[in-house]
């Protein structure tokens, strides 16, 4: 005999680059064993496979191309995800370093916070289109998810950063043109990119050093010493520290 099957709550979420409307349920028994046992192993590539097949799992709309979303909306997705799987509230710990008569307060604080309030930092100064001179500009998109296949692959920070530039590239525009890097063989791009001048070379980077970031400001008084602290916390993995 068929036992009962039981119904799960469903989730609407906006993923904040992209766009995307997304209906999710929360993850499984089965599921969160199979994240947490990635976890454990630390290998970057099983966590990342992971948690596109969990992703992959619990979506029930739309179909969703993970690869081709935004960094940043996988991991504002995957923190919503796990809020309204394992529960919303996150206990971190912070060293008080403040100065008492000389010498750091040492003290351990903890806070609890709650991950759907994680916010996403735009600087607004930074534009997507780049004018590398008077006719030739160039259009970035947010680097994608697919990008960590090669983070993974790779320990050269340099490789990787020259990878992004790459990858991320919308168009190019001559002032007549637009040239599109998915029409574009990956070989001329990275010629494109490496005839540049250094000033040039630092107007891209400058966006890619700015790019949304997921932002949580943390408001703690240390229990030892009365400091008030206001602490900074960014990155998926510091979210689960
Ligand atoms: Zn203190």
């Amino acid at each position: 005999m068929a036992l009962p099957k039981l119904d799960c709550i469903i989730y609407d979420l906006t993923l904040p680059l992209s766009k995307k409307e997304i209906r999710f349920r929360p993850f499984l028994v089965k599921e969160q064993r199979n994240l947490l046992i990635a976890m454990e192993s630390d290998d970057k590539e099983t966590i990342e496979k992971n948690i596109k097949q969990v992703i992959q799992n619990c979506t029930i709309s739309p179909v969703l191309d993970i690869d081709s979303l935004p960094i940043l909306d996988v991991e504002f997705y995957f923190i919503n995800l796990r809020a309204r799987s394992v529960g919303e509230v996150v206990e971190s710990k912070y060293r008080c370093e403040n100065d008492v008569e000389g010498k750091p307060c040492n003290n351990i604080m903890e806070s609890n916070f709650n991950l759907l309030e994680i916010e996403v930092n735009f600087d607004e100064n930074i534009k997507d289109v780049i004018q590398l001179s008077d006719q030739i500009s160039i259009k970035f998109k947010y680097p994608q998810y697919s990008i960590m296949k090669a983070v993974n692959q790779t320990n050269s920070l340099n490789d990787i950063a020259f990878a992004m530039i790459i990858d991320s590239i919308e168009h190019i525009y001559d002032g007549q043109q637009f040239f599109y890097a998915k029409e574009t063989e990956r070989t001329e791009l990275i010629d494109f990119i490496e005839s540049l001048n250094t000033e040039q070379f630092a107007k891209i980077q400058e966006f890619f050093e700015h790019l949304p970031k997921l932002n949580k400001n943390i408001n703690i008084v240390c229990s030892k010493c009365g400091h008030h602290h206001s602490i900074e916390v960014e990155g998926l993995e510091n979210f689960f520290g």
